[in-house]
């Protein structure tokens, strides 16, 4: 026999839902979400694609907003050279990011020469991307560091040619509405599935004199270095006019 309760009852007995621990400290509300987890690679239930081997219309080149134009082939998009940084249409805080890249195995140049390109966090701060393997740089420029401010922990980098991934994690900075900084960023990195930077605070946004933080409280700006205070901006992957693949890019918000 099913019972019927009046709405008001049920309202009463989700009021009175554990939010905390009770006298035997179990805790059983809020349920964690249901999600179906990375599948032979494939993305969680719950993230958002940005860009699964057929188009780039989660993209915009970064200078301009218009479309973004590398070169979709075989699953991948590839930097063409000159034709840009690119940014995603969609501004995100708190994220999980996971990123696949390859830098070419045609071999031109060396250190920062060879296989550069980068994630930007928040359009701003650089997650390296280079080709690591035998290829000697500072080494707060190798692949996995945060450019110019850390190292990573170790270099796990695969020989050019060879698909390598990033599972980061990002807590973007909190500023007040006045903009005045009141939590910096941070990050966790793990490069093909090996931690290498552990929950490491970003000292702020690359390419600055300095690494340092600066907002404006408005709308998004073009502008480089500028964080604006909604807490949101899009991610971008940089042009720095070497060979460099992408694939399987998907994020999932915090
Ligand atoms: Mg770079």
């Amino acid at each position: 026999m099913k019972i019927f309760l009046p709405a008001i009852t049920l309202l009463i007995i989700s009021s009175h839902a554990f939010s905390q621990a009770n006298d035997s400290g179990e805790i059983y509300e809020p349920v964690p979400a249901l999600v179906t987890g990375v599948i032979n690679g494939a993305p969680p239930s719950d993230a958002i694609v940005l860009f699964d081997g057929s188009n780039l219309d989660a993209w915009n080149r970064t200078e301009d907003d218009a479309p973004a134009r590398w070169l979709i082939e075989d699953g991948a998009i590839t930097v063409q050279r000159g034709v840009g940084t690119i940014k995603t249409r969609q501004a995100f805080g708190d994220i999980q990011l996971h990123v696949e890249f390859r830098p070419t195995d045609v071999i031109e140049g060396s250190g920062q020469g060879r296989g550069n390109s980068g994630v930007f966090l928040h359009s701003l701060y650089e997650v390296q991307v280079l080709d690591s393997w035998e290829n000697d740089t500072y080494v707060n420029g190798q692949a996995g560091s945060i450019y110019k401010q850390r190292a990573p922990l170790v270099n796990v980098s695969r020989p050019p040619g060879q698909w390598q991934s990033y599972d980061i994690i990002f807590k973007a900075p909190v500023y007040s509405s006045a903009g005045r900084l009141e939590s910096p960023a941070y990050v966790t990195i793990f490069q093909n599935g090996v931690l290498i930077l552990n929950h490491f605070e970003i000292l702020g946004a690359t390419f600055t004199e300095s690494p340092e933080y600066a907002a404006r409280c408005g709308p998004y700006s073009q502008e480089q270095r500028i964080q604006d205070c909604s807490g949101k901006m899009p991610i971008t992957l940089q042009d720095h006019g070497q060979i460099v693949s992408f694939r399987n890019i998907w994020v999932r918000e915090l």
